[in-house]
């Protein structure tokens, strides 16, 4: 039994290699460096390859007597997905479409999927008649209650069931994976679990591998890089959303935590369960003032900040369920405190302050 981990040089695949090694199971890397870095790989058996090139990885397959895959390689810059189309199709949908060819042939039976909270689009947006449809209540969080006080909308929290309307193409290329994974499934016998993640955070507590993105967009590397001086400021964008602090909330999940849902999801389906699509995400959301506040607490200094435009695409409140994994991967987060989150990051960054090109 050896896992293949496609994409595995990368932020989430480095953690989930790590992770898997440190559990005892048998795992190769397969990278083709675009994006990942072999630095992450920390010495594990890494093979440089693409994922569409069918001949080689069947080849590898054989070789390396692979039995399940987990599948993150990727491009997933939602913004550069928009202004470069043709990338992600290529990339996401045509090579991952070669990748499952490659495994039906070669009777490689299980996939686990990195999968999207972008495969939902903008929640709200599907409403023909005012009502935000297909959500399930939070239920007694701390966002509810902030939401109760100020009068609003019981704020609402993504299932699984919820409308798949994707508004970037990254999300598209996504949701498109995540219905061929169906009919590959019903045809073929390969059996799935598409993991949808809110958004991953953090770095592995030994600071050796971590968040490294060329360029970086995600907030929390953005804010501490601002931190570490190698940014002036900060830029929040809009503060005036129907939020507590009128800044957008999103549902931060330690990387770590999401490496250990793929361990349970290998395990599932190694033990003969169905296929299945889960959220990954904390549960409980936060805004973009209270990262740079709680990332101000953790590095002992003030941030510069400042408001300017919203970023076009940017729901209010994205915040998941994440009961369905809990309930039957057995899914535990660790790291649910976000200074938890931030601490773990920002040793990452301190130890490499320009990621892996540097130490
Ligand atoms: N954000 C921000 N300034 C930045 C980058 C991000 O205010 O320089 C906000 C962004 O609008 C969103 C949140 O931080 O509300 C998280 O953004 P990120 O790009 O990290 O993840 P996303 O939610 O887009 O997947």
């Amino acid at each position: 039994m050896r896992i293949l981990i496609t994409g595995g040089a990368g932020y989430i695949g480095s953690h989930t290699a790590k992770m898997l090694k440190e559990q005892g199971h048998d795992l190769l890397v397969y990278d083709n460096l675009s994006t990942g870095h072999a630095e992450a790989v920390q010495g594990l058996p890494l093979v440089q390859g693409d994922i569409a090139d069918g001949e080689r990885l069947a080849k590898v397959i054989k070789d390396y007597e692979i039995t399940d895959v987990i599948h993150f390689a990727a491009s997933s810059i939602v913004g550069e997905s928009m202004q470069n189309p043709r990338k992600y199709y290529l990339n996401n949908v045509v090579g991952t479409i070669s990748l499952l060819n490659t495994l039906v042939a070669c009777k490689v039976e299980r996939i686990v999927f990195s999968s999207t909270a972008a495969v939902y689009g903008e929640p709200g947006n599907n409403s023909e008649n005012g009502l935000i449809e297909g959500f399930v209540t939070a239920g007694v969080t701390e966002i509810a209650k902030q939401f109760a006080t100020a009068g609003q909308t019981e704020p609402l929290v993504l299932n699984e069931d919820c409308p798949l309307k994707p508004t970037s193409v990254y999300g598209q290329t996504k949701l498109i994976i995540e219905n061929a994974l169906k009919d590959y499934s019903r045809a073929y016998g390969l059996k799935y679990i598409s993991l949808r993640y809110f958004n991953a955070c953090g770095a592995d507590d030994s600071g050796e591998i971590g968040e490294d993105h060329q360029p970086e967009t995600h907030l929390i590397p953005l804010v501490l890089q601002t931190a570490l001086g190698q940014r002036d400021k900060i830029v929040i964008f809009g503060d005036d959303y129907p939020t507590r602090d009128g800044t957008c909330i999103r549902d931060y999940i330690h990387v770590n935590d999401l490496a250990q849902a793929h361990l349970l999801a290998v395990g599932y389906l190694r033990e003969g369960n169905a296929s299945e699509i889960f959220n990954l995400g904390n549960g409980e959301g936060f805004s973009v003032k209270e990262i740079i506040r709680t990332a101000e607490e953790v590095v002992g200094r003030v941030i510069p900040a400042e408001v300017g435009a919203r970023r076009s695409g940017d729901p209010a409140v994205l915040v998941a369920s994440s009961e369905k994994a809990k309930k039957l991967l057995g899914w535990k987060p660790q790291y649910s405190e976000l200074e938890k989150m931030i601490v773990t990051a920002w040793k990452w960054h301190q130890n490499h302050p320009n990621g892996y090109s540097q130490k």
